[in-house]
């Protein structure tokens, strides 16, 4: 029979990878909670036409990478791909702004899209972000753009770029639409088809292609900045000078767009130099989406929000990054009554919240500690028949094999000096 496996570009995350991935977990839940954020799960699945609508029918992400099928009820559903839409339906819908009209929202979860797998792009990959949605104020983008800067760097990475661009709003959009379409024309001949497609239905899609020779293009194309109206040019320039004032550095990217429709004013990157994934790659992007609420069927309500790919970040993590799993003890009963003796000691361990584990199936002391070892258990309790006679049992230092005889009276504190 063939052996069933995992779909391709879908991974297990064994449990000795685990210790990293709850690192990195947990260092961003604390982080984001001391910035007041608070957590929002939403389902994975979601109604295929929130993503049409909210990630825009032109992007790669919902014309070649959806997940989308039609259910048995004959539902039209889709995987989700990123977790903003999602955040932004459930905001709506339990009329969040309401009562919380300046809304913190963070995330963390799995996240699909159909791509070809390659080192560092899976089918499935866990995505965090980070939403603020009712602050239009570019003091929040500089918030949010700060938070993410000390969020990568908390992790211990290194060489950190923000790239920064903005995209206008809706007053610069048009203006710009057409002048980039102008531009774009006179290249026909040179660009993919993918992109003469998107000449006629997002023109601005044209500056992310991946293709070499549209880069080319693409580089040499108008500038955004030229079109900016005074209002988007204000809260760029303002964005820009707190971040000089937070000295959170960064580079202005002027052709930089950013793979999603939804984006508007502020857009930003953060870029590491990464050996393992090739040159400079981006680990973080997110931005401005001010008209989204709005599409969505919501009030006009500005937000901004940033996400990463976990899987990525991990890559990036520096060399033996410290990852402190707290200390194993290792409970071995030996003689008459040792599996007892073994379970209450580590009933005990585990009730004052130490790690404990015992050999189910008791044996010599030395095949016992063999398994201790095995574990990584940092202390092994020996509770042997006459020692707990007299009201004691053996410590065993497993790093150096040192063994002293402990009173049971004095165990728990000793235990909780050694945490
Ligand atoms: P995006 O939602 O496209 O702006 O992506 C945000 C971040 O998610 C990226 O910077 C990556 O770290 C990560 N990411 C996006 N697509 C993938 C993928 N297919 N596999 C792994 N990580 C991804």
């Amino acid at each position: 029979m063939k052996t069933l496996r995992s779909v391709k570009g879908m991974h297990d995350i064994l449990p000795v990878d685990m210790p990293r991935w709850h690192f990195v977990e947990a260092t961003y839940r604390n982080l984001v909670e001391r910035f007041g954020f608070s957590e929002i799960r939403t389902p994975i699945l979601e109604p295929l036409d929130l993503f049409v609508r909210g990630i825009g029918e032109t992007t790669d992400i919902v014309e070649k990478e959806m997940y989308a099928f039609t259910d048995k009820g004959g539902e039209h559903l889709g995987l989700r791909p990123e977790g903003t839409a999602s955040a932004i339906r459930a905001f709506i819908q339990h009329n969040v702004g309401a009562t919380e009209p300046r809304t913190k929202w963070y995330y963390l979860g799995p996240m699909f899209r159909r791509e070809r797998p390659a080192k560092g792009r899976y089918r499935q990959f866990f995505q965090a972000g980070a939403e603020v949605i009712g602050v239009g104020e570019p003091a929040v983008d500089a918030e949010i753009i700060d938070m993410a800067v000390a969020f990568i760097v908390s992790l211990g990475i290194e060489d950190v770029v923000v790239k920064l661009n903005t995209l206008g709003d809706s007053e610069t959009r048009p203006a710009y639409r057409s002048a980039l379409k102008a531009y774009l024309e006179a290249y026909k001949e040179d660009l993919c088809t993918d992109c003469l497609r998107r000449l006629e239905t997002n023109p601005l899609r044209v500056l992310d292609c991946k293709i070499p020779a549209c880069g080319e293009i693409a580089a040499k194309a108008p500038s955004v900045h030229d079109f900016l109206s005074r209002d988007a040019r204000a809260h760029f320039e303002d964005l820009c000078a707190l971040l000089d004032h937070c000295k959170t550095p960064y580079d202005v990217a002027p052709q930089m767009v950013r793979g999603l429709d939804y984006y508007s004013r502020t857009i930003f990157e953060i870029h590491v130099n990464s050996h393992s994934l090739g040159a400079q790659s981006a680990v973080l992007g997110g931005g401005r989406y001010d008209g989204l609420v709005k599409q969505l069927g919501g009030r006009d309500t500005p937000a901004i929000g940033f996400s990463f790919g976990i899987e990525r970040l991990l890559m990036m993590l520096p060399q033996g990054t410290a990852i402190d799993a707290a200390p194993l003890f290792f409970v071995a009963g030996v003689g008459d009554g040792g599996l007892t003796r073994a379970l209450d000691i580590a009933r005990q361990l585990r009730e004052q919240g130490t790690r404990a584990e015992i050999s189910f199936a008791g044996g010599s002391l030395r095949s016992q500690l063999k398994r201790a070892h095995r574990l990584g258990a940092q202390v092994t309790i020996i509770a042997g028949e006459e020692e707990f006679d007299r009201g004691a049992v053996a410590w065993r230092n497993m790093e150096d094999g040192m063994q002293e005889e402990i009173l049971l009276g004095d165990l728990m504190a000793r235990v909780e000096a050694n945490q």
